[in-house]
Protein backbone atom coordinates (compact mmCIF):
# COMPACT_ATOMS: atom_id res chain seq x y z
CA UNK A 1 0.00 0.00 0.00
CA UNK A 2 1.02 3.77 -0.99
CA UNK A 3 1.59 5.85 2.25
CA UNK A 4 0.85 9.32 2.55
CA UNK A 5 3.07 11.82 1.11
CA UNK A 6 4.87 13.49 3.96
CA UNK A 7 3.80 16.97 4.16
CA UNK A 8 6.55 19.69 3.71
CA UNK A 9 6.53 22.13 6.42
CA UNK A 10 7.22 25.59 4.09
CA UNK A 11 6.41 24.84 0.75
CA UNK A 12 2.55 24.87 0.54
CA UNK A 13 3.34 23.77 -3.64
CA UNK A 14 5.13 21.24 -5.53
CA UNK A 15 4.86 20.38 -9.08
CA UNK A 16 3.53 17.01 -10.14
CA UNK A 17 4.14 16.33 -14.28
CA UNK A 18 4.73 19.82 -14.58
CA UNK A 19 1.21 21.19 -12.89
CA UNK A 20 1.67 23.42 -9.85
CA UNK A 21 -0.04 22.08 -7.07
CA UNK A 22 -1.42 22.31 -3.19
CA UNK A 23 1.23 19.61 -1.02
CA UNK A 24 -0.97 19.40 1.52
CA UNK A 25 -1.55 15.55 0.37
CA UNK A 26 -4.13 13.30 0.74
CA UNK A 27 -7.22 15.51 -0.67
CA UNK A 28 -9.91 15.53 -3.37
CA UNK A 29 -10.30 18.07 -5.78
CA UNK A 30 -13.79 19.20 -7.34
CA UNK A 31 -14.44 20.73 -11.03
CA UNK A 32 -16.74 23.52 -10.86
CA UNK A 33 -16.26 25.37 -13.65
CA UNK A 34 -12.81 26.10 -15.90
CA UNK A 35 -9.68 26.20 -14.04
CA UNK A 36 -12.03 26.58 -10.68
CA UNK A 37 -11.70 23.48 -8.27
CA UNK A 38 -13.36 22.56 -4.81
CA UNK A 39 -10.63 20.91 -2.43
CA UNK A 40 -11.22 18.71 0.54
CA UNK A 41 -8.97 17.54 2.24
CA UNK A 42 -8.76 13.92 3.98
CA UNK A 43 -7.70 12.93 7.05
CA UNK A 44 -4.66 10.46 6.82
CA UNK A 45 -5.86 8.51 9.29
CA UNK A 46 -8.24 7.34 7.23
CA UNK A 47 -6.97 4.04 5.55
CA UNK A 48 -6.71 3.88 2.01
CA UNK A 49 -9.48 1.96 1.37
CA UNK A 50 -11.73 4.82 3.19
CA UNK A 51 -10.62 7.89 1.37
CA UNK A 52 -11.26 5.65 -2.15
CA UNK A 53 -14.53 4.94 -0.87
CA UNK A 54 -14.95 8.78 0.04
CA UNK A 55 -14.14 9.60 -3.43
CA UNK A 56 -16.08 7.59 -5.61
CA UNK A 57 -19.18 8.65 -3.11
CA UNK A 58 -18.42 12.42 -3.46
CA UNK A 59 -18.36 11.80 -7.59
CA UNK A 60 -20.90 9.69 -7.84
CA UNK A 61 -23.23 11.86 -5.91
CA UNK A 62 -22.07 15.67 -6.95
CA UNK A 63 -21.74 14.36 -10.41
CA UNK A 64 -19.06 16.49 -11.11
CA UNK A 65 -15.52 15.13 -12.06
CA UNK A 66 -13.38 14.38 -8.77
CA UNK A 67 -9.55 13.92 -8.15
CA UNK A 68 -8.60 11.72 -5.50
CA UNK A 69 -4.88 13.39 -5.03
CA UNK A 70 -3.02 10.74 -2.54
CA UNK A 71 0.03 11.39 -3.26
CA UNK A 72 2.64 12.83 -6.65
CA UNK A 73 2.49 8.86 -7.80
CA UNK A 74 -1.24 7.87 -6.61
CA UNK A 75 -3.55 10.56 -8.57
CA UNK A 76 -6.71 8.96 -9.62
CA UNK A 77 -9.82 10.58 -11.02
CA UNK A 78 -13.14 10.19 -10.59
CA UNK A 79 -14.83 11.35 -13.63
CA UNK A 80 -18.71 12.47 -13.27
CA UNK A 81 -20.17 9.44 -15.23
CA UNK A 82 -17.32 7.52 -15.95
CA UNK A 83 -15.29 4.76 -13.95
CA UNK A 84 -12.67 6.09 -12.41
CA UNK A 85 -8.94 6.04 -13.92
CA UNK A 86 -5.16 6.47 -12.92
CA UNK A 87 -3.98 10.10 -13.93
CA UNK A 88 -0.33 11.32 -14.38
CA UNK A 89 -1.43 14.66 -12.51
CA UNK A 90 -3.87 16.64 -10.79
CA UNK A 91 -6.04 19.78 -12.92
CA UNK A 92 -4.27 22.88 -12.72
CA UNK A 93 -6.38 25.48 -11.09
CA UNK A 94 -6.41 29.29 -10.72
CA UNK A 95 -8.88 29.62 -8.24
CA UNK A 96 -9.40 27.40 -5.26
CA UNK A 97 -12.22 27.42 -2.60
CA UNK A 98 -13.00 25.09 0.74
CA UNK A 99 -16.09 24.26 2.76
CA UNK A 100 -18.72 24.80 -0.24
CA UNK A 101 -19.65 21.45 -1.04
CA UNK A 102 -20.11 19.65 1.97
CA UNK A 103 -18.33 15.84 2.34
CA UNK A 104 -20.01 12.58 1.84
CA UNK A 105 -18.45 11.65 4.95
CA UNK A 106 -17.92 13.57 8.16
CA UNK A 107 -14.29 14.21 8.02
CA UNK A 108 -12.31 14.17 11.64
CA UNK A 109 -10.00 17.16 12.09
CA UNK A 110 -6.91 16.31 13.83
CA UNK A 111 -3.71 18.18 14.28
CA UNK A 112 -2.49 17.25 10.92
CA UNK A 113 -5.42 18.22 9.01
CA UNK A 114 -5.72 21.44 10.73
CA UNK A 115 -2.26 22.51 9.97
CA UNK A 116 -2.85 21.34 6.15
CA UNK A 117 -6.25 22.90 6.68
CA UNK A 118 -4.65 26.35 7.72
CA UNK A 119 -1.75 26.17 4.53
CA UNK A 120 -4.94 25.92 2.38
CA UNK A 121 -7.04 28.75 3.57
CA UNK A 122 -4.01 30.89 3.53
CA UNK A 123 -3.76 30.00 -0.51
CA UNK A 124 -7.87 30.19 -0.78
CA UNK A 125 -6.93 33.84 0.69
CA UNK A 126 -4.01 35.00 -1.02
CA UNK A 127 -6.37 34.05 -4.49
CA UNK A 128 -9.44 36.01 -2.86
CA UNK A 129 -6.92 39.22 -2.65
CA UNK A 130 -5.48 38.89 -5.74
CA UNK A 131 -9.28 38.60 -7.32
CA UNK A 132 -10.09 38.20 -10.51
CA UNK A 133 -12.85 37.04 -12.86
CA UNK A 134 -14.66 33.81 -12.61
CA UNK A 135 -16.32 32.76 -16.17
CA UNK A 136 -18.87 30.09 -16.59
CA UNK A 137 -18.41 27.95 -19.58
CA UNK A 138 -18.58 30.81 -22.45
CA UNK A 139 -20.16 27.78 -24.85
CA UNK A 140 -22.25 27.02 -22.32
CA UNK A 141 -21.42 23.14 -23.47
CA UNK A 142 -22.66 24.32 -27.00
CA UNK A 143 -21.11 23.19 -30.01
CA UNK A 144 -21.56 23.78 -33.99
CA UNK A 145 -24.65 22.44 -35.48
CA UNK A 146 -24.20 19.83 -38.35
CA UNK A 147 -25.53 20.88 -41.78
CA UNK A 148 -28.75 18.43 -40.81
CA UNK A 149 -28.92 19.74 -37.26
CA UNK A 150 -29.82 23.34 -38.48
CA UNK A 151 -32.17 22.58 -41.02
CA UNK A 152 -34.18 20.75 -39.14
CA UNK A 153 -33.61 22.67 -35.84
CA UNK A 154 -33.79 26.44 -37.26
CA UNK A 155 -36.77 28.20 -35.73
CA UNK A 156 -39.55 27.87 -33.22
CA UNK A 157 -42.50 25.56 -32.81
CA UNK A 158 -45.88 27.02 -32.88
CA UNK A 159 -45.76 28.22 -29.15
CA UNK A 160 -42.83 30.34 -29.56
CA UNK A 161 -40.39 27.72 -28.20
CA UNK A 162 -37.13 26.76 -29.98
CA UNK A 163 -37.71 23.77 -32.13
CA UNK A 164 -35.92 20.23 -30.99
CA UNK A 165 -37.32 20.85 -27.55
CA UNK A 166 -40.04 18.57 -25.50
CA UNK A 167 -41.75 19.45 -22.65
CA UNK A 168 -40.87 17.07 -19.95
CA UNK A 169 -44.54 15.37 -18.77
CA UNK A 170 -43.31 15.23 -15.18
CA UNK A 171 -42.14 18.72 -14.73
CA UNK A 172 -43.47 20.65 -17.41
CA UNK A 173 -39.72 22.16 -18.25
CA UNK A 174 -38.46 21.73 -21.92
CA UNK A 175 -35.93 19.42 -22.95
CA UNK A 176 -34.05 18.87 -25.44
CA UNK A 177 -31.15 19.90 -28.06
CA UNK A 178 -31.94 23.19 -29.85
CA UNK A 179 -30.05 25.73 -31.26
CA UNK A 180 -29.60 29.08 -29.26
CA UNK A 181 -30.47 32.35 -31.10
CA UNK A 182 -29.26 34.42 -28.54
CA UNK A 183 -26.81 36.93 -29.97
CA UNK A 184 -23.81 35.99 -27.77
CA UNK A 185 -24.26 31.82 -28.81
CA UNK A 186 -26.04 32.42 -32.16
CA UNK A 187 -26.24 29.14 -33.69
CA UNK A 188 -24.32 27.16 -31.36
CA UNK A 189 -26.18 23.24 -30.69
CA UNK A 190 -27.34 23.24 -26.91
CA UNK A 191 -28.60 20.74 -24.90
CA UNK A 192 -30.78 21.85 -22.40
CA UNK A 193 -31.86 19.49 -19.42
CA UNK A 194 -35.37 19.79 -17.38
CA UNK A 195 -35.10 19.84 -13.69
CA UNK A 196 -35.86 15.74 -13.39
CA UNK A 197 -32.29 15.23 -15.22
CA UNK A 198 -30.92 17.65 -12.20
CA UNK A 199 -28.41 14.17 -10.88
CA UNK A 200 -25.84 16.99 -9.13
CA UNK A 201 -26.76 16.31 -5.37
CA UNK A 202 -24.87 17.34 -1.91
CA UNK A 203 -22.95 14.60 -1.24
CA UNK A 204 -23.86 14.27 2.52
CA UNK A 205 -27.46 14.94 2.03
CA UNK A 206 -28.35 13.83 -1.22
CA UNK A 207 -30.80 16.63 -1.92
CA UNK A 208 -29.97 18.67 -5.44
CA UNK A 209 -27.32 20.97 -4.87
CA UNK A 210 -29.42 23.64 -7.24
CA UNK A 211 -32.68 23.82 -8.82
CA UNK A 212 -31.03 23.43 -12.38
CA UNK A 213 -28.45 20.86 -13.36
CA UNK A 214 -24.54 22.21 -13.18
CA UNK A 215 -22.76 23.35 -15.91
CA UNK A 216 -25.58 22.73 -17.78
CA UNK A 217 -28.56 24.59 -19.60
CA UNK A 218 -32.60 25.05 -18.60
CA UNK A 219 -35.17 26.87 -20.74
CA UNK A 220 -36.99 29.37 -19.27
CA UNK A 221 -40.37 29.02 -20.24
CA UNK A 222 -41.05 32.92 -19.52
CA UNK A 223 -38.76 34.63 -21.52
CA UNK A 224 -38.18 31.66 -23.84
CA UNK A 225 -34.40 31.54 -23.23
CA UNK A 226 -31.58 28.87 -22.62
CA UNK A 227 -29.90 30.10 -19.54
CA UNK A 228 -26.61 28.46 -18.20
CA UNK A 229 -26.22 27.18 -14.59
CA UNK A 230 -22.42 27.48 -13.36
CA UNK A 231 -21.17 24.64 -11.23
CA UNK A 232 -20.36 27.40 -8.54
CA UNK A 233 -24.42 27.94 -7.68
CA UNK A 234 -24.25 24.53 -5.94
CA UNK A 235 -22.25 26.50 -3.39
CA UNK A 236 -25.83 28.23 -1.92
CA UNK A 237 -26.70 24.82 -1.16
CA UNK A 238 -27.99 24.20 2.69
CA UNK A 239 -28.59 20.75 3.94
CA UNK A 240 -32.30 21.16 5.02
CA UNK A 241 -30.85 19.95 8.71
CA UNK A 242 -28.18 22.01 9.26
CA UNK A 243 -30.57 25.24 8.32
CA UNK A 244 -30.53 27.97 11.08
CA UNK A 245 -33.90 28.14 12.24
ZN1 LIG B 1 -27.11 32.00 -25.35
ZN1 LIG C 1 -38.66 17.07 -16.05
ZN1 LIG D 1 -28.33 28.67 -9.07
ZN1 LIG E 1 -26.75 18.86 1.66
Amino acid sequence: MPQPYPYPQNNPFTVINGVRVFSGFPYLLTFVVKSFYHIILLPKTWSLETMLDMAELQARRNRLDTWFVFSPDNILKFPAYEPAELVPAPPAWSILLADRLRPAREIPEDEDLKQRKAQANEIIESIKKRGGYVFGDLMKGGRRPTEREIRELTGFQPNGVHKGLEKCPKCGYYRGECIDDNPAHRGLLMKVYCPCENDNLCARCCQPLDEYKLNANFYSIEDKRIWHVPGFCGFDHKCPDLKEK
